[in-house]
């Protein structure tokens, strides 16, 4: 049978914690009960250096209640460092591990179909949120925009999937390979490989206490999954250089024309052209010496070239 755990990042959540709790043993007993999971599955919360009661109520549910754990990070590193802490802890324990935020604001009642699916052989299981009702407008518009970017800047990532997810142990051990320090959850994880699934919800709105993610936090990690996934920002400068001296070329014919026909002032010929010409050289320079960083850049993180899934020697029954 699994065994499961399900890891859940806290940065002072100590209004929504309680219900929270509530809703994760009740959901995991009901699992045990139906015998989808092991007895000895659990809920392991991550306290990410909070500064309110988020850890004395952890460590009160872990003594309350057998299924849960606590795990209390010395400071606060983020969202995706705690959730990493957290998975690479359980990984050489569990069966799977299910990351879910505190919030509950994604749909717990999939997480029966995420093991039905793991059992069915996926390795990784994404949250998909399908529609996004609750979202208010501007939350909507700025995170749909934000995995549309993230596609055309070339980084992998599941469109509408944030870090709700199963993954079994060994996509864990495949994970703990990945060294970078820069982390984008929901980058790396379609990288890895395996066979993988979706699972579709509703999100629901955040009953109490704050979004941790304001929109300039959201912009910036925006640009951090978009700068850790892809070199391509310095091919389209790149590109852009090489449109401008293209231009430059169009001026040159255009300008001499002018020079030739008309009686146009002293000086501009010249001017217009080295404007053009110098400023396509430099920005095709500058994206130049952006792809050999770029390179550089991807040699630094040391991500593994390849996860072996199985080996077959064929030496069975002759
Ligand atoms: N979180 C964390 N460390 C941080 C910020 C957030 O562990 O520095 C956790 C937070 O407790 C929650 C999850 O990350 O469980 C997602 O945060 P939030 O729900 O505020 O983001 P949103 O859903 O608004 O994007
Ligand atoms: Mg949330």
């Amino acid at each position: 049978m699994t065994k499961l755990a399900i890891v859940v990042p806290c940065y002072n959540e100590q209004e929504v914690l309680p219900d929270t709790n509530k809703q994760l043993t009740e959901l995991l007993n009901g699992l045990v009960d139906g015998g989808k999971v092991s007895e000895d599955s659990f809920i392991l919360y991550v306290n990410d250096g909070s500064r309110d009661e988020t850890w004395s109520i952890i460590d009160r549910f872990a003594h309350e209640y057998g299924a849960v754990q606590g795990l209390k990070l010395a400071g606060n590193v983020g969202h995706q460092n705690a959730l990493l802490a957290g998975l690479m802890t359980v990984k050489d324990e569990v069966d799977a591990a299910i990351s879910i935020d505190a919030d509950l604001q994604d749909d717990i009642g999939v997480i029966t179909e995420m093991v039905d699916k793991f059992e069915a052989g996926c390795d990784i299981v994404y949250g998909v949120r399908s529609v996004r009702k609750t979202d208010t407008f501007f939350k909507r518009f700025t995170a749909e925009s934000f995995y549309k970017l993230m596609i055309f800047m070339g980084a992998k990532s599941i469109y509408n999937h944030a870090d709700y997810r199963l993954m079994s142990s060994r996509a864990l051990d495949g994970l703990s390979q990945f060294k970078e320090r820069n982390l984008f959850l929901r980058g790396i994880v379609p990288t890895i490989g395996y066979r993988s699934d979706c699972v579709y919800y509703e999100r629901k709105e955040r009953k109490a206490g704050e979004s941790k993610y304001p929109f300039g936090k959201m912009l910036s990690f925006a640009f951090d999954g978009i700068t850790s996934f892809s070199i391509k920002p310095m091919s389209y400068i790149m590109g852009i250089g090489v449109f401008l001296i293209l231009c430059a070329i169009v001026f040159a014919i255009y300008s001499f024309h002018s020079y030739l026909t008309e009686n146009v002032v002293r000086g501009w010929t010249s001017i217009v052209l080295s404007l053009w010409f110098i400023g396509g050289l430099v920005l095709f320079s500058v994206g130049m010496v952006g792809q050999y960083i770029g390179k550089i850049y991807m040699e630094v993180k040391e991500r593994p070239r390849y996860i072996v899934e199985c080996r077959e020697t064929g030496s069975g029954n002759v």
